[in-house]
């Protein structure tokens, strides 16, 4: 008997709940004729900076980008460093990297695997600039004392929210408790367009006015640039697609809670795998489940898996110091390094069914037994 495969990601059902609002939206954008900077553009800064609770929404091209102008907005650039999480996706560091700047990694908590303040505070020095946690896994890192770092050392705080669109903390949406918040909406993302775009938030008119530049060759005003800038704008037809998506976000963010809820009994008491750690006061948005099994174990298990064709992943199985670019910096993480030998991605989506978790579950228990 041949069962059904369960990838680790799975956008059919989520695209197919909207297909007719999302098809729609499309072909009034084909419809409309105008392709950059129009009117979904727009619409969907001001919906998106509503739901944020945040005063300026910058639409770009990616998450990438959005951190790279929103750096160079808040005016980082040569000879700063930015203090930042090597447990991450590459672009974090790449980001920081672009402008010109210096990624001091620091270490992150065992338990949420964001950034440790601790470790944080102590890699502050007088060329320090600015910090930037990143929300890993769709859970907030620990903003109340790395926004008192921040204040104690006259730091700005960049966020990297590209993976927990929609997640607060302490009751404020991610994105809103710095400087600026970057988002990603590339496909996998919680809030995910039709290929690449990203959003960049911030409260300061400067940064905002800064971003706007930025993002249109360094101009305000077409054919009078005035600084190197970019081509980043969100492109039309994917704001009229996160248009549709977003009003449905919190909701989708709640399936994907309640189906880390239920993994959470499934696969309660099995020895050696360790569950994700759910900090009281932040809403986790799960855009990962990711477990820890021990060392050596982790590999054999994700094989099993396989084999039962289930999908998972390892984000990420190179921390980021450890990547060509950044190892000559010859930093050590000991918790980054051991998390990225143990972390499991399983699968998980809003609209996951219980069977499929029940079999995740059970070829869980069967492989680390
Ligand atoms: C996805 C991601 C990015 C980059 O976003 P893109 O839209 O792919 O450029 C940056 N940081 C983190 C943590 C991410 O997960």
């Amino acid at each position: 008997m041949t069962k059904t495969k369960i990838p680790i990601l799975d956008l059919a059902p989520e695209t197919n709940e909207l297909w007719s609002e999302l098809t729609a939206a499309v072909e009034g954008v084909l419809r409309g004729g105008q392709y950059i900077m129009g009117p979904q553009v727009q619409a969907f800064e001001e919906e998106a900076a509503a739901y944020l609770g945040v005063k300026h929404a910058v639409g770009v091209n990616s998450g990438t980008d959005a951190l790279v102008i929103a750096l160079r907005a808040a005016g980082v650039g040569a000879g700063d460093e930015v203090i930042t999480s090597s447990f991450t996706f590459f672009a974090t560091a790449e980001a920081i990297s672009q402008v010109g700047a210096v990624p001091v990694f620091a270490d992150i908590e065992p338990l949420t695997m964001n950034l440790d303040p601790g470790c944080v505070e102590a890699a502050v020095t007088d060329k320090t600039r600015a910090i930037l946690p990143v929300h890993i896994f769709g859970q907030a890192a620990e903003m109340r004392e790395l926004c008192e770092i921040a204040r104690r050392h006259g730091l700005l705080i960049v966020e990297d929210v590209a993976q927990a669109f929609g997640g607060d903390y302490q009751g404020r949406k991610l994105g809103t408790l710095g400087a600026a918040g970057c988002y990603s909406f590339f496909p996998s993302k919680n809030l995910g367009a039709f290929g690449d775009g990203g959003l960049l938030t911030t409260d300061d008119a400067r940064i905002a006015d800064a971003a706007r530049m930025l993002r249109s060759h360094g101009s305000k005003e077409k054919y009078r640039n005035e600084i190197l800038g970019y081509n980043s704008r969100l492109d039309e037809m994917q704001a009229a697609v996160l248009r549709v998506k977003l009003p449905h976000l919190d909701q989708r963010n709640r399936g994907r809670l309640a189906a880390a809820m239920r993994y959470r009994e499934l696969l309660d008491g099995v020895e050696g795998v360790i569950l994700p750690h759910v900090a009281a006061d932040r809403t986790h948005v799960f855009h990962q489940y990711t477990v820890r099994i021990a060392e050596g174990k982790r590999d054999r298990v994700r094989e099993k898996l396989a084999e039962q064709g289930i999908g998972t992943m390892v984000y990420y199985p190179v921390p980021v110091h450890l990547l060509p670019v950044y190892a000559g910096l010859g930093c050590r993480l000991p918790v980054t390094e051991e998390a990225a030998r143990e972390v499991l991605s399983l699968p998980i989506g809003p609209l996951i069914e219980r069977e499929a978790q029940e079999r995740v579950a059970e070829a869980v228990r069967a492989a680390v037994r």
